[in-house]
């Protein structure tokens, strides 16, 4: 009998199972994961970005764990070799709409008490010679690192600490009882005490084993990049940011300085045709038919027709992608534009068709669930690992 299993072994799985180590030592734990190693999914294809928690709402907990994951996430790497900058962040604002969109993020980020600077044409082309816009909010505490390193120093973490990881477990079937929980792959049987499942694009499924009905479905969004090519390897000092459109639920394609030295172009927003499907011809009959079903994600598609339909024609046509970049980047051309792996965001949609916006979390007597962490949970994985081992020591009486 284990006293705390994890389900999960991206960055979320990894924060929440080395930080109960750490708070009960003596307890046997084991964390499961059905890839080979860990990040395999979000965790490991992604911007990199370590946010500052510009756009979140002040007082949700996107902007709680966002400002305290930017300050923990530094310290982790630090203390654990791994690398990390911290570039600073530009949102660049190309006509007069975008300034008026511009000024309500400088009141946000006002709100949020974060350290910005508002930047006229002349010092925005200072500080970015091959950017053009008419003014920018310069952010200086966003970074970037790695992720997929980030989570596997916290599973060296676990195990140090004696946690046992299981990989190649696709967990299929999770029966919670009065004084246990039985998690089954389809070759074992684990009993625990307690289980916390951080399984991203399968959230909803992993929350319907549990037998409860989640309220939500995950609608998996494809993000796909470009990678500049090494002649403009240096084109950018910040990360740059266009002023997101508020049609549309995502960030726009910026230009991100990556931490092994190259620049990627993205991410766009389409929907995946597969939960884990990372190219268009990657399609899951099931995953599909179940979208299809599901009124929230309908309704979710039928809002959003117009931006999807402008989105999946930049995906199928790199000049429309280019335009995207060439806006606030004109040096940029379409040979510059090399392939890059794309990520897919596991977001959850309610039943009548909203995006959910701040992360989430379904618990039952014996389990914590992380229903939807989208951006900025890599960013954020250390509050939330610590958020959730306080609900986990509520459930035990130790709190
Ligand atoms: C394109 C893109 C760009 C992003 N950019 C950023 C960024 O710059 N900064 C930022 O902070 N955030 C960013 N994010 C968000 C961030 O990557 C995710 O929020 C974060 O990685 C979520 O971590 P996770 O552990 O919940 O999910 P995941 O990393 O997806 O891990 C879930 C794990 O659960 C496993 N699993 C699922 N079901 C089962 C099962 N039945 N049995 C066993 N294992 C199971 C999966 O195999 C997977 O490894 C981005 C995301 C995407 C997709």
């Amino acid at each position: 009998m284990y006293d705390f299993i994890i389900l999960g072994g991206g960055i979320l799985g990894m924060s929440t199972a080395m930080q109960l180590k750490q708070t009960y030592p003596d307890r046997r734990m084991l964390l499961v994961e059905k890839e080979p190693a860990p990040a395999y999914h979000q965790t490991g294809r992604n911007s990199g970005v370590i946010h500052a928690g510009v756009y979140y709402p002040p007082g949700s907990r996107k902007a709680q764990f966002c400002q305290a994951g930017n300050r923990a996430t530094r310290e982790f790497c630090d203390a654990h070799g791994v690398d990390y900058e911290i570039r600073g962040k530009l949102l660049v604002a190309c006509n007069e709409p975008e300034v008026q969109r511009m000024r309500m993020l400088w009141e946000r980020t006002g709100a949020n008490g974060l350290e910005r600077e508002w930047l006229g044409a002349d010092a925005l082309r200072e500080r970015e010679p091959a950017i053009s816009g008419i003014s920018g909010i310069l952010v200086p505490s966003s970074g970037i690192v790695d992720y997929a390193a980030v989570a596997r120093a916290m599973a060296a973490e676990f195990e140090r600490l004696g946690g046992d990881i299981r990989y190649n477990t696709d967990v299929t079937d999770i029966v919670e009882r009065r004084q246990e929980v039985v998690v089954r792959s389809r070759r074992d049987e684990f009993n625990t005490r307690y289980l916390v499942t951080c399984s991203g694009l399968m959230a909803d499924r992993v929350v319907r084993m549990l037998g409860k009905t989640p309220g939500f479905s995950i609608c998996p969004f494809r993000g796909e990049y470009f990678r500049l090519a090494e002649r403009h390897a240096d084109v950018v000092n910040h990360l740059i940011y266009p002023i997101p459109d508020p049609s549309m639920p995502f960030l726009g394609v910026h230009l991100t300085p990556m931490i092994d030295g190259s620049i990627t172009v993205g991410p766009n927003a389409v929907l995946a045709l597969k939960r884990e499907g990372y190219r268009w011809r990657d399609i899951s009959p099931r995953d599909l038919a179940a979208m299809l079903a599901d009124p929230g994600i309908r309704g979710v598609l039928r809002a959003n027709l117009k931006s999807g339909l402008v989105e999946m024609k930049n995906s199928l046509h790199r000049k429309g992608y280019l335009a995207l970049v060439q806006k606030y980047c004109p040096e940029i051309t379409l040979e510059d534009l090399q392939p890059c792996p794309a990520g897919v965001r596991a977001q959850a949609v309610t039943r009548d068709g909203r995006l959910v916006d701040d992360f989430l979390f379904v618990n039952t007597p014996r389990t914590v669930n992380v229903g939807n962490a989208p951006s900025p949970a890599a960013t954020s994985a250390l509050p939330i690992g610590a958020h959730i081992v306080e609900q986990v020591k509520r459930q035990a009486g130790d709190a």
